[in-house]
């Protein structure tokens, strides 16, 4: 029987047991307004941005679909680049929004050009709002943002960038490319935890959104919140308690990042992706980059394809076998049977798991009786790591 005596000592004991240990995780300080303006400021700093960045404290499909909720309502006119599966979640976000909708869809072996963007807005002159994605990490591409920025721009319509897969892999740099909307994530190659992203706004997707009589307001999904009640009162309060653990992890994965230098962590993906590229090609045994052009590739993932008579997912599964702990994933959906992902970002961004990645894939194709020769695809990895990246890259490492 539970007397009020019982409770008592119970929750004595617990209180005593509790106060004894404490853990890292768990006996936290709340985090001050001022800290958390500081880590908005180091985000800040790494995307070279002179726009507001508003941290959220939630996966990055919290700031991707508030931007668009935000940004697009019936008088929207939409211009929707697919390049892999997020274009598709984009769109249909905006269509929800009752944006008028024009998808321009590419192969997802290819990235979009500026050409294409161009055609497109010449076709539609009445285009308000491009969404875009910049490294698709699902299909292992990368869109030439500086370029489709200025074609944008020109145009005059708003630039809304999904940077989530790219950021810390390559160079994202919003004002130097015309993005008014840039949306981070900390967990693909900035290392960190997913659970906490960021955006940055421009002043002319500050004034888009407040003349926008559907943009969430008094909403979680708010940007125009964070505005009103955050920056324009000069960043004393929070709207909420903020997540401390999430904050904490953004700060120390930026603080990393900056301590070994971030076109040193940049160029260390794109001899990543170049490597595990070589790799592939040399392994043979029917593997091929699934995206065709090397310039086209991201530095942040490598999709490779497999024979027509082979699963991609059981050849995932095999190589795993000898050691779960490589990047190595099947394609999403559709392309889990012919895509194989080399996720090799933040702390496998390494030689290593790329040549164990490579190995053990060499492995699983000579279990299935196919030719596959990992001592050149070894070779190939060395030689490739130290060369120096594609002229594009090296030069847009340098730039940053
Ligand atoms: C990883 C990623 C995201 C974040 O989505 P999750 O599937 O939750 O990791 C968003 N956009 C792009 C382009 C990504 O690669």
């Amino acid at each position: 029987m539970v007397t009020l005596d019982s409770v008592r000592a119970v929750h004595l004991t617990v209180t005593e047991e509790s106060t004894a240990v404490t853990h890292p995780f768990l006996d936290l300080a709340p985090l001050s307004a001022g800290r958390f303006a500081a880590i908005e400021d180091r985000v800040a700093r790494l995307l070279g941005t002179r726009q507001d960045v508003v941290v959220m404290q939630g996966e990055a499909l919290l700031p991707l679909e508030g931007a668009i909720r935000a940004a697009a309502g019936p008088g929207t006119v939409a211009l929707n680049v697919i390049t892999g599966p997020y274009g598709q979640t984009f769109g249909n976000w905006l269509r929800d929004c009752g944006a008028t909708v024009h998808d321009l869809a590419v192969p997802f072996h290819t990235a979009v050009t500026a050409e294409q963007i161009r055609g497109a807005l010449a076709e539609h002159p009445e285009i308000d709002f491009v969404s875009l994605v910049h490294a698709e990490a699902a299909t292992g591409n990368t869109n030439p943002v500086a370029e489709i920025g200025e074609a944008v721009r020109a145009h005059g319509a708003l630039l809304y960038l999904d940077a989530v897969a790219s950021v810390g892999a390559e160079p994202v740099l919003p004002d130097a490319w015309g993005v008014d909307l840039c949306v981070i994530g900390a967990q693909k190659a900035m290392g960190g935890p997913a659970g906490v992203s960021a955006v940055s706004v421009s002043e002319r997707a500050w004034t888009r959104m407040a003349a926008n009589p559907n943009a969430p307001r008094r909403s979680y999904l708010s940007l125009l919140d964070w505005k009103e009640r955050w920056i324009d009162g000069g960043r004393k309060a929070l709207l909420h308690a903020p997540a401390q653990l999430e904050m904490l992890a953004l700060e120390a994965c930026v603080e990393r990042i900056e301590a070994e230098g971030p076109r040193t962590v940049m160029a260390r993906h794109a001899s990543a992706a170049a490597a595990t590229r070589a790799g592939a090609l040399a392994l043979g045994g029917g593997l091929e980059p699934y995206v065709r052009e090397a310039r086209d590739a991201a530095p942040v993932a490598t999709t490779l394809r497999v024979p027509s008579d082979v699963d991609a997912s059981e050849m995932v599964a095999r190589a795993l076998v000898s050691d779960p702990g490589l990047p190595l994933a099947a394609g999403g959906g559709a392309l889990a049977g012919e895509m194989i992902r080399i996720n090799h970002y933040g702390p496998d961004a390494t030689r290593g798991a790329v040549q164990g990645s490579l190995a053990a894939l060499g492995a699983a194709l000579a279990e299935k009786g196919l030719k596959a020769d990992p001592e050149a695809a070894r070779r190939a990895v060395e030689d490739a790591w130290d060369r120096p990246v594609g002229s594009g890259l090296s030069e847009a490492v340098t730039e940053a």
